[in-house]
């Protein structure tokens, strides 16, 4: 298990935005002997293939024994984490200081990104379809960057904000480089000079951040954290434990008689819009894809076969659920709170007053759950985020339901959630693996 935790911690040091997680799952997806869906002409039982939509989704499947159409068994997860994004005019110079000009992505305590150490992150896509990778901040040797905040001493208006609106979203800007004036009246002299080293360093132009996705993430590695070292501090832990997890099942347990996926989606965090995101047709399309390598079924058309195969499938929505905080248990209905070290969660539905938006498991698909669970004495607790009417969320549950699969959210608790650097349990992370593989080798 410390093998486990180790090749997380990296993962969470290699996986800081949804590219690098595609980038890491194909390595290890490949060593674990899956090949791309394009590199084979036909399926047959034993067969591991990949399909990747678009850099920032990807999808594993491990062909089992059984006709596919019976369903598969899915655990889904997603690779997107809160950030700030780089907008695609983003550079300008205020008074000798250079600024980055970013948007946030999805939901952050805009404050707790102030005087922070951050690191830029992503990819430059020239005219000539060239990727540029940049990534700066998270090697010893980097320059790393901040975001600035008023000091305590001149700050009394700024205090007596509320925390929403401690800091505009516009106001959000990357110190990336500052000098003196120009003596001769040049304009902003000290942005040509961080532009031209942008040029000289990495090969793009001013113009080219137009085709970019740069993101601002904490800079520096996750590490253990207490003095057992029985907790993970990191950045993006929601999802990518759940991810972690769900990849590292995938590639430990061989599918015997129902094909087993394993599904990593971009998007969950802005509401799993756009391509790569889970309301799109991206796992019907893949799902698709994978029949068509079969010999055709001449007593079932092909898009029967297609929804069969989705409707009978199972899956466990892997992701994360907020952990009680013992400092602020007044947001938490106790009984139906999860907890840091006492296993994997099942949440029977998310959503928001009244339930609504969430996708409510069924209790028929929880009962065969804990009974694996049970019989293998995996560590499991029943919750809810927090108490009724207090707030929300949703998960990619939902969107998997459409299809007519049972579905049940399933991962990691999490303190801190949304925060630059969230903190969960090393126990937790184990029970939650061992039950994703238990799930995965449901008959
Ligand atoms: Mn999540
Ligand atoms: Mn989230």
């Amino acid at each position: 298990m410390e093998n486990l935790i180790n090749g997380y911690l990296s993962f969470l040091d290699n996986g800081k935005t949804e590219r690098r997680c595609v980038i890491e799952t194909i390595k290890q997806a490949e060593k674990a002997g899956y090949r791309s869906i394009e590199d084979l002409k036909s399926l047959k039982a034993g067969d591991r293939v990949y399909i990747c939509k678009m850099g920032k989704a990807i999808m594993l499947f491990d062909i089992g024994s059984d006709d596919i159409s019976k369903g598969l068994n899915i655990l889904g997860a997603h690779i997107d984490s809160p950030r700030l994004d780089v907008k695609q005019n983003p550079v300008y110079e205020k008074d000798g200081l250079v600024y980055l000009n970013t948007h946030y992505y999805g939901g952050i305590k805009k404050y707790q990104w102030l005087a922070i150490p951050l690191a830029i992150n992503g990819f430059v896509f020239l005219k000539d379809g060239k990727a540029i990778d940049v990534n700066v901040g998270d090697d010893p040797e980097d320059p790393v960057f901040c975001i600035s905040d008023i000091l305590p001493h001149i700050a009394q208006k700024q205090m007596a904000k509320t925390a929403s609106d401690f800091v505009e979203g516009e106001n959000l800007d990357l110190i990336i480089g500052c000098g003196p004036e120009s003596k001769n009246d040049e304009k902003e002299p000290n942005k040509k000079r961080i532009i031209s080293i942008l040029k000289d360093k990495y090969g793009f132009e001013e113009e080219d951040f137009a085709s970019a996705e740069l993101e601002i993430v904490p800079a520096g590695k996750s590490r253990l954290s207490g003095f057992d070292k029985s907790m993970v501090l990191g950045y993006g832990q929601d999802d990518r434990v759940c991810s972690y997890t769900s990849l590292r099942a995938m590639l430990d347990v061989r599918a015997e008689k129902r094909t087993t996926c394993c599904l990593l989606v971009d998007k969950e965090e802005i509401g799993s819009q756009g391509a790569t995101g889970m309301s799109s047709q991206l796992l019907s399309n893949a799902v698709a894809e994978i029949l068509a390598k079969f010999p055709a079924d001449n007593e079932t058309p092909f898009e029967l076969r297609l929804r069969r195969t989705l409707s009978n499938s199972l899956m466990l929505s892997s992701d994360v659920n907020s952990a009680y905080d013992p400092i602020n248990w007044e947001l938490y209905d106790k009984q139906n709170s999860s907890f840091l070290s006492r296993g994997v969660v099942f949440n029977k539905y998310t959503g928001s007053r009244g339930k609504s938006h969430a996708s409510d498991a069924n209790p028929e698909f929880i009962a065969r759950i804990r009974a694996k669970l049970d019989a293998k004495g995996i560590r499991y607790q029943n919750a809810e985020m927090a108490r009724v009417d207090i707030g929300g969320g949703g998960t990619i549950a939902k969107y998997a339901a459409e299809y007519g699969m049972q579905v049940l959210d399933c991962g990691v608790p999490v303190q801190s959630m949304h925060a630059p650097w969230e903190l969960t349990s090393v126990y937790d992370i184990e029970q939650t693996y061992l039950c994703y593989k238990e799930f995965l080798t449901i008959e």
